[in-house]
């Protein structure tokens, strides 16, 4: 990165450079990179400015919520020409509409400040997500979370944005407003959800709110088998209709891995109860159904023990089950070299692929341990496969590559998707070059090239 740049860019918004620049240098997953600068903007007004010198000078933005992606793309790389660009500073709430349901803020507000904000009027953005990312960076992943099922990704419950675009004049797409229905043309803000911090820069978003929950019921329930919790998904989808919020599956192993992890963690079941658990959960914003929901509840699992689908459940306690279905992913990967996998199915693929991959590991890999966890619900799955210390010398990056491949290959030979909400970044690119089809990347291509010739913005290229 040339000096004129800093210079030019110091004059238009805050920069640090040299070792103030370490705590923007690598994300929760400790993907580490090399910062030339980070730009500390307070403003629309300020990002749109930096955005005008940084394409005079073809220097790459990368820009940063909260740093808790897992596919490293909030870091700049290891080349230290790249420029960071954080949002620590931009987190107003601009506008609150109680009557619309919906509040427009700027990228930099974190997840908990917004629902802090929203649930002090009885409201909350219904993204349900064990870590505390910004708006800026729960819109460019277009994060999913643990009540997909009731309520959709952030792609369903974005009004409008407003986005920088890297072009020589920073122009300012201003489209924050906050309609559900808005049918003048392209739907442009869709672009940006999900576009991994690439085609523009996002500075604010007006999202839809919705009512707290005000009646709940949470089980959690041990099954005979996946293909037995597959089969109960529906049922408790016809007993409890849209209200049916979250459908987390838990193998045994992972729970196992818990208890050893965590042993104050109390177990509702035992672990060596079933191969597999899931947390269910039930929420309306009416009050007063609790009772009614328990009776259903129980109905609907004693119908599914009747004949040995369920083998045991426990009702209530949504705090302490959620405790144990987030510590999980820590679990899981403790004293072993984790390999993590974000994947998604058709809901009638999933089993048939856990099955598959089982089989194969087993056979194949007789010594790495796996633990299977995650949004079942809406076809969703991580797979962690841990290699033990003891055996990591005989995994060398290589093989944990041709390993990773492997499994990759298995995802999308059952139609699935290698990942389903943790979007593309430099850990997993590679992998959209190899298994998306090449129609779909020129699209991608010529889209990020009309709209970031110089390629101003992001880690991801579409080619
Ligand atoms: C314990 C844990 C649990 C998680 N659970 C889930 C889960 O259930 N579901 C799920 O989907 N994800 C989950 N995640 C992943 C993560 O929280 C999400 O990807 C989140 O959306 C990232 O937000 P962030 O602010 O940390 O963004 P960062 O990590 O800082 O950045 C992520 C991407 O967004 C881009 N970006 C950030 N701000 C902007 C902006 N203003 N304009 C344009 N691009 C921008 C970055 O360049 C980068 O490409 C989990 C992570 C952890 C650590």
């Amino acid at each position: 990165m040339s000096a004129a740049f800093f210079e030019e860019a110091r004059a238009v918004v805050p920069m640090v450079t040299g070792e103030a620049c370490a705590p923007y240098e690598s994300d929760i997953l400790e993907m580490r990179g090399k910062a030339a600068a980070v730009a500390l903007p307070s403003s629309r007004e300020e990002v749109q400015r930096l955005v005008q010198v940084a394409y005079r000078h073809r220097v790459t933005l990368v820009p940063q919520g909260n740093r808790t992606g897992l596919v490293g793309g909030a870091v700049a790389d290891a080349s230290g020409r790249q420029c960071t660009v954080s949002f620590s500073r931009m987190s107003r709430v601009r506008a609150f509409s109680a009557v619309n349901r919906s509040i427009t803020v700027e990228s930099g507000l974190r997840l908990s400040e917004l629902n802090r904000f929203a649930e002090e009027r009885d409201l909350h953005f219904p993204i349900d997500i064990g870590a505390d990312p910004t708006v800026g960076g729960l819109l460019a992943t277009n994060a999913g979370g643990s009540r997909l099922l009731k309520y959709g990704d952030v792609r369903r419950n974005v009004l409008g944005l407003e986005v920088v675009l890297p072009d020589a004049a920073g122009t300012v797409l201003d489209m924050a407003r906050p309609l559900r229905k808005n049918n003048t043309g392209l739907d442009l803000k869709q672009l940006f959800v999900g576009g991994n911090g690439t085609l523009g820069i996002v500075t604010a978003a007006s999202l839809a709110l919705a009512r707290v929950e005000k009646s709940r019921l949470s089980m959690f329930a041990a099954f005979r088998d996946y293909e037995s919790a597959a089969e109960a998904l529906p049922e408790f989808e016809s007993a409890f209709g849209e209200l049916l919020g979250s459908f987390e599956i838990m193998a045994a192993d992972a729970l196992r891995a818990v208890l050893e992890a965590f042993p104050a963690l109390s177990m509702p079941l035992s672990p060596t109860c079933a191969p597999c658990f899931a947390l269910i959960e039930v929420a309306s914003a009416m009050p007063g159904l609790g009772a009614m929901f328990e009776q259903r509840g129980l109905e609907t699992l004693q119908a599914l023990s009747a004949d040995g689908r369920v083998v045991d459940a426990a009702l209530g306690a949504a705090d302490r089950f959620w405790r144990i279905r987030d510590s999980l992913p820590l679990a899981a990967v403790r004293e072993a070299v984790p390999l993590t996998f974000d994947v998604s199915f058709s809901r009638d693929a999933l089993v048939p692929f856990l099955r598959d991959l089982g089989g194969w590991l087993d056979r194949t890999h007789p010594r790495l341990r796996r633990y299977e966890f995650g949004h079942f619900g809406d076809g969703g799955c991580h797979v962690i496969v841990a290699i033990p210390h003891a055996c990591a010398a005989d995994y060398p990056s290589m093989r944990q590559i041709a390993l990773r491949s492997a499994i990759y290959e298995r995802v999308m030979a059952h139609g699935g998707s290698f990942s389903a909400e943790h979007g593309l970044g430099p850990i997993n690119m590679a992998y959209y070059r190899k298994l998306t089809s090449p129609s779909e990347r020129a699209t991608s291509a010529a889209v990020q090239t009309a709209l970031d010739p110089q390629h101003v913005v992001g880690r991801c290229r579409y080619f």
